[in-house]
Protein backbone atom coordinates (compact mmCIF):
# COMPACT_ATOMS: atom_id res chain seq x y z
CA UNK A 1 0.00 0.00 0.00
CA UNK A 2 1.15 3.39 -0.58
CA UNK A 3 -0.76 5.85 1.90
CA UNK A 4 -2.45 9.26 0.39
CA UNK A 5 -0.42 12.11 1.53
CA UNK A 6 -2.91 14.37 4.09
CA UNK A 7 -2.38 17.93 1.90
CA UNK A 8 -2.60 20.33 5.29
CA UNK A 9 -1.25 23.13 3.58
CA UNK A 10 -4.09 22.83 0.51
CA UNK A 11 -6.55 22.20 3.24
CA UNK A 12 -5.40 24.98 5.25
CA UNK A 13 -5.11 27.40 2.11
CA UNK A 14 -9.06 26.52 1.36
CA UNK A 15 -10.36 27.44 5.00
CA UNK A 16 -8.74 30.65 5.25
CA UNK A 17 -10.22 31.47 1.69
CA UNK A 18 -13.61 30.30 3.73
CA UNK A 19 -12.16 32.76 6.58
CA UNK A 20 -11.19 35.55 4.82
CA UNK A 21 -14.92 35.49 3.10
CA UNK A 22 -16.62 35.74 6.01
CA UNK A 23 -14.45 38.30 7.72
CA UNK A 24 -15.23 40.18 5.02
CA UNK A 25 -19.02 40.02 5.07
CA UNK A 26 -18.86 40.55 9.10
CA UNK A 27 -16.67 43.63 8.73
CA UNK A 28 -19.31 44.70 6.24
CA UNK A 29 -22.41 43.77 8.54
CA UNK A 30 -20.80 44.94 11.66
CA UNK A 31 -18.48 48.07 10.55
CA UNK A 32 -15.83 46.93 11.91
CA UNK A 33 -13.01 44.16 11.27
CA UNK A 34 -13.13 41.30 13.45
CA UNK A 35 -9.60 41.91 15.12
CA UNK A 36 -5.98 39.37 16.38
CA UNK A 37 -4.21 41.00 19.12
CA UNK A 38 -0.80 38.89 19.56
CA UNK A 39 1.48 40.17 22.33
CA UNK A 40 5.22 39.01 22.00
CA UNK A 41 7.35 39.38 25.00
CA UNK A 42 11.10 39.18 24.53
CA UNK A 43 13.31 38.45 20.94
CA UNK A 44 13.08 34.62 20.30
CA UNK A 45 13.58 34.09 17.05
CA UNK A 46 11.37 31.41 16.62
CA UNK A 47 8.61 33.24 18.33
CA UNK A 48 9.23 36.24 15.99
CA UNK A 49 8.87 34.33 13.02
CA UNK A 50 5.41 32.91 14.15
CA UNK A 51 4.13 36.43 15.41
CA UNK A 52 5.00 37.60 11.87
CA UNK A 53 3.11 35.07 10.26
CA UNK A 54 0.49 35.23 11.99
CA UNK A 55 0.16 39.21 11.84
CA UNK A 56 0.57 38.67 7.49
CA UNK A 57 -2.17 35.83 7.61
CA UNK A 58 -4.26 38.15 9.88
CA UNK A 59 -4.59 40.81 7.60
CA UNK A 60 -5.09 38.62 4.55
CA UNK A 61 -7.71 37.10 6.37
CA UNK A 62 -9.46 40.78 6.05
CA UNK A 63 -8.32 41.37 10.01
CA UNK A 64 -7.34 43.63 12.00
CA UNK A 65 -4.26 42.20 13.74
CA UNK A 66 -2.63 44.21 16.49
CA UNK A 67 0.86 43.43 17.54
CA UNK A 68 2.35 44.05 20.51
CA UNK A 69 5.83 43.72 21.02
CA UNK A 70 6.89 44.09 24.62
CA UNK A 71 10.91 43.88 25.67
CA UNK A 72 12.25 40.39 27.46
CA UNK A 73 12.68 42.34 31.27
CA UNK A 74 8.79 43.47 30.95
CA UNK A 75 7.24 43.09 34.35
CA UNK A 76 4.42 40.37 35.04
CA UNK A 77 2.00 43.77 36.33
CA UNK A 78 2.42 45.16 32.91
CA UNK A 79 1.92 42.42 31.11
CA UNK A 80 -1.14 42.12 32.98
CA UNK A 81 -2.27 45.34 32.37
CA UNK A 82 -2.29 45.09 28.67
CA UNK A 83 -4.07 41.85 28.78
CA UNK A 84 -6.14 43.96 30.83
CA UNK A 85 -6.36 46.68 28.39
CA UNK A 86 -7.29 44.10 25.06
CA UNK A 87 -9.70 42.41 27.39
CA UNK A 88 -11.58 45.71 27.70
CA UNK A 89 -11.28 46.79 23.46
CA UNK A 90 -14.08 46.00 21.43
CA UNK A 91 -11.51 45.92 18.65
CA UNK A 92 -10.13 43.26 19.71
CA UNK A 93 -11.75 39.91 19.52
CA UNK A 94 -8.41 37.20 20.35
CA UNK A 95 -6.14 37.51 22.15
CA UNK A 96 -2.88 35.34 21.66
CA UNK A 97 0.08 35.82 24.33
CA UNK A 98 3.02 33.78 22.81
CA UNK A 99 4.99 31.42 24.53
CA UNK A 100 7.12 30.27 25.81
CA UNK A 101 7.08 33.60 27.87
CA UNK A 102 10.19 34.89 29.60
CA UNK A 103 11.02 32.39 32.60
CA UNK A 104 10.19 35.08 35.45
CA UNK A 105 6.53 35.30 34.04
CA UNK A 106 4.20 32.95 35.12
CA UNK A 107 2.75 31.24 31.69
CA UNK A 108 -0.54 29.96 33.90
CA UNK A 109 -1.43 33.37 35.46
CA UNK A 110 -0.77 35.35 32.26
CA UNK A 111 -3.09 32.87 30.49
CA UNK A 112 -5.86 33.03 33.70
CA UNK A 113 -5.98 36.94 32.83
CA UNK A 114 -7.36 36.42 29.27
CA UNK A 115 -10.83 36.24 28.69
CA UNK A 116 -12.14 33.40 28.00
CA UNK A 117 -14.12 34.67 25.16
CA UNK A 118 -10.83 36.14 23.68
CA UNK A 119 -9.06 32.82 24.03
CA UNK A 120 -8.81 32.23 20.65
CA UNK A 121 -6.14 29.80 21.20
CA UNK A 122 -7.85 27.83 24.17
CA UNK A 123 -5.03 27.36 26.51
CA UNK A 124 -7.48 29.21 29.64
CA UNK A 125 -8.99 26.63 31.54
CA UNK A 126 -12.41 27.38 31.49
CA UNK A 127 -12.01 26.66 27.28
CA UNK A 128 -10.48 23.61 28.96
CA UNK A 129 -13.09 22.83 31.19
CA UNK A 130 -15.43 23.30 28.67
CA UNK A 131 -14.29 20.99 26.00
CA UNK A 132 -14.30 18.36 28.38
CA UNK A 133 -17.71 18.98 29.51
CA UNK A 134 -18.74 19.33 25.86
CA UNK A 135 -19.33 23.21 26.00
CA UNK A 136 -18.96 25.25 23.05
CA UNK A 137 -15.25 27.25 24.14
CA UNK A 138 -12.57 27.41 21.84
CA UNK A 139 -10.54 24.54 21.22
CA UNK A 140 -6.71 24.64 20.88
CA UNK A 141 -5.59 25.16 17.30
CA UNK A 142 -3.42 22.46 16.51
CA UNK A 143 -5.38 19.71 17.69
CA UNK A 144 -8.81 20.78 16.09
CA UNK A 145 -6.66 21.18 13.14
CA UNK A 146 -6.45 17.66 13.34
CA UNK A 147 -9.46 16.88 13.79
CA UNK A 148 -10.69 18.93 10.63
CA UNK A 149 -8.30 16.79 8.44
CA UNK A 150 -9.19 13.75 9.96
CA UNK A 151 -12.96 14.45 9.39
CA UNK A 152 -12.47 15.39 6.04
CA UNK A 153 -10.31 12.04 5.05
CA UNK A 154 -12.21 9.37 7.56
CA UNK A 155 -15.69 10.98 7.61
CA UNK A 156 -17.60 9.67 10.51
CA UNK A 157 -15.13 8.17 13.74
CA UNK A 158 -17.07 6.36 15.80
CA UNK A 159 -15.62 3.47 16.86
CA UNK A 160 -12.32 3.92 15.58
CA UNK A 161 -9.09 3.19 17.86
CA UNK A 162 -7.55 5.88 18.28
CA UNK A 163 -4.41 6.29 20.12
CA UNK A 164 -2.58 9.75 20.47
CA UNK A 165 0.72 9.79 21.68
CA UNK A 166 1.65 12.71 23.87
CA UNK A 167 -0.32 14.28 26.31
CA UNK A 168 0.56 17.58 26.36
CA UNK A 169 -2.20 20.43 27.31
CA UNK A 170 -1.46 21.84 24.08
CA UNK A 171 -1.72 19.12 21.72
CA UNK A 172 -2.28 15.78 23.46
CA UNK A 173 -5.16 15.94 26.13
CA UNK A 174 -7.41 18.02 23.76
CA UNK A 175 -6.87 15.98 20.51
CA UNK A 176 -7.86 13.03 22.99
CA UNK A 177 -10.82 15.00 24.25
CA UNK A 178 -11.65 15.68 20.30
CA UNK A 179 -11.62 12.41 19.25
CA UNK A 180 -13.77 11.33 22.49
CA UNK A 181 -16.36 14.05 21.37
CA UNK A 182 -16.29 11.92 17.79
CA UNK A 183 -17.00 8.46 19.24
CA UNK A 184 -13.74 7.16 18.99
CA UNK A 185 -12.32 4.86 21.16
CA UNK A 186 -9.57 6.70 22.95
CA UNK A 187 -6.04 5.72 24.03
CA UNK A 188 -3.47 8.54 25.33
CA UNK A 189 -0.04 7.26 24.88
CA UNK A 190 2.97 8.91 26.61
CA UNK A 191 6.41 8.82 28.46
CA UNK A 192 5.86 6.43 30.86
CA UNK A 193 3.36 4.08 28.60
CA UNK A 194 4.45 0.59 28.42
CA UNK A 195 4.63 -1.47 24.60
CA UNK A 196 4.30 1.50 23.27
CA UNK A 197 4.37 -0.09 19.71
CA UNK A 198 1.52 -2.34 20.50
CA UNK A 199 -0.77 0.27 21.77
CA UNK A 200 0.09 2.02 18.73
CA UNK A 201 -0.38 -1.28 16.66
CA UNK A 202 -4.29 -1.25 17.53
CA UNK A 203 -4.94 2.13 16.52
CA UNK A 204 -6.95 3.31 13.46
CA UNK A 205 -5.63 6.64 13.66
CA UNK A 206 -2.33 7.81 15.26
CA UNK A 207 -1.93 11.23 16.55
CA UNK A 208 1.59 11.41 17.14
CA UNK A 209 2.77 14.85 19.05
CA UNK A 210 5.53 13.98 20.67
CA UNK A 211 8.62 16.02 19.64
CA UNK A 212 10.78 13.04 18.65
CA UNK A 213 12.63 12.67 15.05
CA UNK A 214 10.66 9.79 13.36
CA UNK A 215 10.44 7.84 16.39
CA UNK A 216 7.32 5.59 14.64
CA UNK A 217 8.25 3.27 12.19
CA UNK A 218 6.38 0.98 9.96
CA UNK A 219 6.67 -2.35 12.34
CA UNK A 220 4.52 0.20 14.91
CA UNK A 221 1.51 0.85 12.19
CA UNK A 222 -1.73 -1.81 11.96
CA UNK A 223 -2.24 -1.85 7.88
CA UNK A 224 -4.63 0.81 6.33
CA UNK A 225 -4.12 3.58 9.65
CA UNK A 226 -4.35 7.12 9.02
CA UNK A 227 -1.94 8.81 10.91
CA UNK A 228 -1.74 12.44 12.04
CA UNK A 229 2.09 13.92 12.48
CA UNK A 230 2.24 16.48 15.01
CA UNK A 231 5.71 16.70 15.77
CA UNK A 232 8.23 19.33 14.19
CA UNK A 233 11.69 18.09 14.71
CA UNK A 234 14.85 19.87 13.32
CA UNK A 235 17.31 17.39 12.31
CA UNK A 236 21.16 17.91 12.47
CA UNK A 237 22.54 19.36 9.39
CA UNK A 238 24.04 17.38 6.57
CA UNK A 239 27.82 18.58 6.03
CA UNK A 240 27.96 21.40 4.43
CA UNK A 241 24.47 22.59 5.00
CA UNK A 242 23.83 25.42 7.51
CA UNK A 243 20.12 23.97 8.68
CA UNK A 244 18.79 20.65 9.20
CA UNK A 245 15.78 19.29 7.23
CA UNK A 246 12.76 19.11 9.47
CA UNK A 247 11.18 15.87 10.16
CA UNK A 248 8.18 14.90 11.97
CA UNK A 249 7.37 12.12 14.72
CA UNK A 250 6.93 9.62 12.28
CA UNK A 251 9.17 8.11 9.45
CA UNK A 252 7.42 9.35 6.82
CA UNK A 253 8.55 7.25 3.38
CA UNK A 254 8.94 3.53 5.09
CA UNK A 255 5.17 4.65 7.44
CA UNK A 256 3.50 5.18 4.22
CA UNK A 257 4.43 1.67 2.84
CA UNK A 258 1.63 0.76 5.84
CA UNK A 259 -0.85 3.42 6.72
CA UNK A 260 -3.42 4.48 4.37
CA UNK A 261 -3.32 8.27 4.78
CA UNK A 262 -0.75 10.25 6.41
CA UNK A 263 0.11 14.16 7.44
CA UNK A 264 4.10 14.86 5.61
CA UNK A 265 6.36 17.17 7.21
CA UNK A 266 6.36 20.21 6.92
CA UNK A 267 2.89 20.75 4.96
CA UNK A 268 0.60 18.64 7.09
CA UNK A 269 -0.51 19.31 10.08
CA UNK A 270 1.50 22.95 10.76
CA UNK A 271 -0.23 25.03 8.75
CA UNK A 272 -3.84 24.45 9.81
CA UNK A 273 -2.80 25.82 12.96
CA UNK A 274 -2.67 29.66 11.97
CA UNK A 275 -5.77 28.69 9.91
CA UNK A 276 -7.30 27.59 12.56
CA UNK A 277 -6.59 30.30 14.71
CA UNK A 278 -7.93 33.10 12.23
CA UNK A 279 -11.14 30.48 12.30
CA UNK A 280 -11.33 30.87 16.23
CA UNK A 281 -10.61 34.56 15.95
CA UNK A 282 -13.79 35.12 13.21
CA UNK A 283 -15.58 32.52 15.46
CA UNK A 284 -14.90 35.37 18.39
CA UNK A 285 -15.55 38.20 16.27
CA UNK A 286 -19.48 36.72 15.83
CA UNK A 287 -19.99 35.37 19.27
CA UNK A 288 -18.64 39.01 20.47
CA UNK A 289 -20.99 40.70 18.36
CA UNK A 290 -23.99 38.24 19.15
CA UNK A 291 -24.41 37.08 16.02
CA UNK A 292 -24.80 33.59 14.70
CA UNK A 293 -21.69 32.13 13.80
CA UNK A 294 -21.59 30.74 10.06
CA UNK A 295 -21.69 27.27 8.91
CA UNK A 296 -18.91 25.43 7.43
CA UNK A 297 -15.93 26.88 9.64
P1 LIG B 1 5.39 18.53 24.86
O1 LIG B 1 6.87 18.42 24.96
O2 LIG B 1 4.63 19.43 25.74
O3 LIG B 1 4.75 17.07 25.02
C1 LIG B 1 5.34 15.93 24.47
C2 LIG B 1 4.62 14.71 24.97
O4 LIG B 1 5.26 13.57 24.42
C3 LIG B 1 4.61 14.55 26.48
O5 LIG B 1 3.27 14.44 26.91
C4 LIG B 1 5.37 13.25 26.74
O6 LIG B 1 4.72 12.41 27.70
C5 LIG B 1 5.35 12.56 25.39
N1 LIG B 1 6.60 11.83 25.20
C6 LIG B 1 7.86 12.26 25.37
N2 LIG B 1 8.75 11.29 25.08
C7 LIG B 1 8.03 10.20 24.73
C8 LIG B 1 8.35 8.90 24.34
N3 LIG B 1 9.61 8.48 24.26
N4 LIG B 1 7.35 8.06 24.07
C9 LIG B 1 6.08 8.45 24.15
N5 LIG B 1 5.69 9.69 24.50
C10 LIG B 1 6.66 10.54 24.80
O7 LIG B 1 5.12 18.85 23.31
P2 LIG B 1 3.85 19.46 22.53
O8 LIG B 1 3.79 20.91 22.75
O9 LIG B 1 2.65 18.62 22.75
O10 LIG B 1 4.39 19.22 21.04
C11 LIG B 1 4.68 17.95 20.54
C12 LIG B 1 5.32 18.08 19.17
O11 LIG B 1 4.39 18.72 18.30
C13 LIG B 1 6.58 18.92 19.11
O12 LIG B 1 7.43 18.38 18.11
C14 LIG B 1 6.09 20.28 18.68
O13 LIG B 1 7.08 21.02 17.98
C15 LIG B 1 4.98 19.89 17.75
N6 LIG B 1 3.92 20.89 17.63
C16 LIG B 1 3.52 21.21 16.38
C17 LIG B 1 2.51 22.13 16.19
C18 LIG B 1 2.07 22.44 14.80
O14 LIG B 1 1.57 23.50 14.53
N7 LIG B 1 2.22 21.52 13.87
C19 LIG B 1 1.91 22.74 17.27
C20 LIG B 1 2.30 22.37 18.55
C21 LIG B 1 3.32 21.43 18.71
Amino acid sequence: MTATRIDGKAFAAKLRERVGASAAAFAEAAGRKPGLAVVLVGEDPASNVYVRSKGKATVAANMESFEHRLPADTSEADLLALVDQLNNDDAVDGILVQLPLPAHLDEQSIIASISPDKDVDGFHVINAGRLSVGQSGFVPCTPLGCMMLLADRLGDLSGLEAVVIGRSNIVGKPMAQLLLDANATVTIAHSRTKDLAGVVKRADIVVAAVGRPEMIGKDWLKDGATVIDVGINRLPPEPGADKGRLVGDVAFDEASEVAAAITPVPGGVGPMTIAVLLRNTLVAAHRNAGVAVPEGL
